[in-house]
């Protein structure tokens, strides 16, 4: 078996820490690849065959597509492309989000995805997304990054609620989630100016914003020998790490063509402009095909597609929540997910094909089936795999407390991770 290591995983809690919003993770992934030698294109420019040639990325919000084409390895040889997302379940700022009570200024939020709502109480939060800007005329956008404490949720206490412990926490999206930040009566501009000053932008200027809280606590190595990770947004910025330091590391020579598409919007159900239902990544490799001058079809019919996402580890204290027959350990490699229904894109092709690049790897892996009763999660697996065609495999680092604020995975399985996706990436069918 290969030597674990964990040193991958500190590298992903530096990422995570740096990545509050999807707009940060995709800013971050440029900045990596950058510094890898890749080149950005743009999507309003025509590209040319010495365009997309070599390694090269594109942007489109909070989604990024990057590959390395090599002459000596054309595109008709197929392409070993790897799918993860960029967003994670949290608080988004209302467009008038000036609210608030009892003397207390408090910020109007929506729940982005399927949060665990509970997670985001008595937290110390802070701010991040982007801002457009009239800059002379024209729109121009920005990222925007407060980490410092300036938001929290605050809990009911015990005395005013007893009967949560034996009825549970009842929590109303639109009532209980306003985060406290300022104090005073609410009105109306406040909230958006005292950002102005704090992130050093003109208020006036202010066209829009996609803004989100984040929990401050940075991201740490937990348990008595250090064996696991605690950190926000673990779902699915683990995935996107390991695409990413993966790509940056793999022998461009061998194998297919790699490339690496992060998308946003996974956790609202990926139908966007950006998301992984939309036209992004048929955009991109039909552009790839045209700059190059093969033909797409072939291509296609010789890639493959590992959907990357996180899987669910068996809890301690809801083990029958589980399939028995399935055991999912932390740290106990890739988790290679299945449902005949369809929910995962994985079948007996794609299986083999995980479960060589595993071996080939020389990680361990293991094999998720949800129980028979009860309903089964999904990710951007059977969307990628109807929009192009290819065999598409749903596969994950294990993880506990998924969708809450902070999550749990296992130290080694980033390392074990990022040595499967090498091993596909090099594999050439
Ligand atoms: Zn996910």
């Amino acid at each position: 078996m290969r030597p674990a290591e964990p040193q991958i995983s500190d590298d992903l809690a530096a990422f995570i820490d740096t990545a509050p919003s999807p707009f940060h993770a995709v800013a971050e992934v440029a900045r990596r690849l950058t510094g890898g030698g890749y080149r950005e294109l743009h999507e309003n420019e025509a590209w040319g065959g010495d365009d997309v040639a070599g390694g090269r990325f594109i942007r489109r919000g909070g989604s990024i597509v990057a590959w390395h084409l090599s002459p000596d390895r054309p595109l008709r040889s197929g392409v070993a492309i790897v799918g993860a997302h960029t967003d994670s379940p949290n608080l988004r700022v209302k467009p008038q989000p000036d609210t608030g009570a009892a003397g207390i200024r408090q910020l109007g939020v929506e729940v982005y995805g399927g949060a665990l709502l509970n997670s985001w109480l008595d937290r110390d939060l802070g701010l991040s997304g982007r801002i457009v800007v009239d800059d002379a005329g024209s729109l121009r956008e920005q990222l925007v990054l407060v980490d410092r404490a300036v938001l929290r949720v605050p809990q009911l206490a015990i005395h005013l609620d007893r009967e949560i412990n034996t009825n549970g926490l009842q929590l109303n999206a639109q009532q209980h989630l306003k985060p406290m930040w300022s104090h005073g009566e609410p009105k109306a501009g406040a909230f958006i100016s005292w950002l102005a000053d704090e992130a050093g932008f003109d208020a006036d200027a202010v066209r829009g914003w996609d803004l989100m809280v984040h929990d401050l606590q940075p991201s740490s190595r937990l348990g008595a020998d250090s064996q696991w990770l605690a950190a926000p947004r673990i779902d699915n910025l683990a995935s996107c790490h390991a695409a990413v330091h993966t790509l940056l590391d793999v022998d461009v020579e061998a194998g297919r063509t790699p490339l690496v598409c992060l998308f946003d919007h996974e956790e609202v159900g990926s139908n966007s402009a950006r998301g992984a239902a939309g036209s992004l990544l048929p955009t991109v490799l039909r552009r790839l095909a045209a700059a190059t001058g093969e033909p797409l079809e072939p291509a296609l019919a010789r890639s493959t597609c590992i959907s990357a996402d996180g899987a669910h580890a068996t809890h301690p204290n809801y083990a029958d929540r589980h399939e028995p027959g399935h055991h999912i350990a932390l740290n106990g490699g890739p988790v290679i997910k299945r449902n005949s229904n369809e929910r995962y894109a994985t079948d007996a092709v794609g299986q083999a094909v995980a479960e060589r690049a595993c071996r080939d790897a020389d990680v361990p892996f293991q094999r998720f089936v949800v129980r028979t009763d009860m309903a089964c999660g999904s990710t951007i697996g059977p969307v990628t795999a109807a929009q192009l065609g290819v065999t598409t495999v749903d596969v994950g680092i294990p993880q506990l407390s998924m969708h809450s604020a902070r999550e749990v995975c296992g130290a080694d399985d980033p390392g074990y991770f990022a040595a499967f996706l090498d091993a596909f990436m090099r594999a050439r069918e």
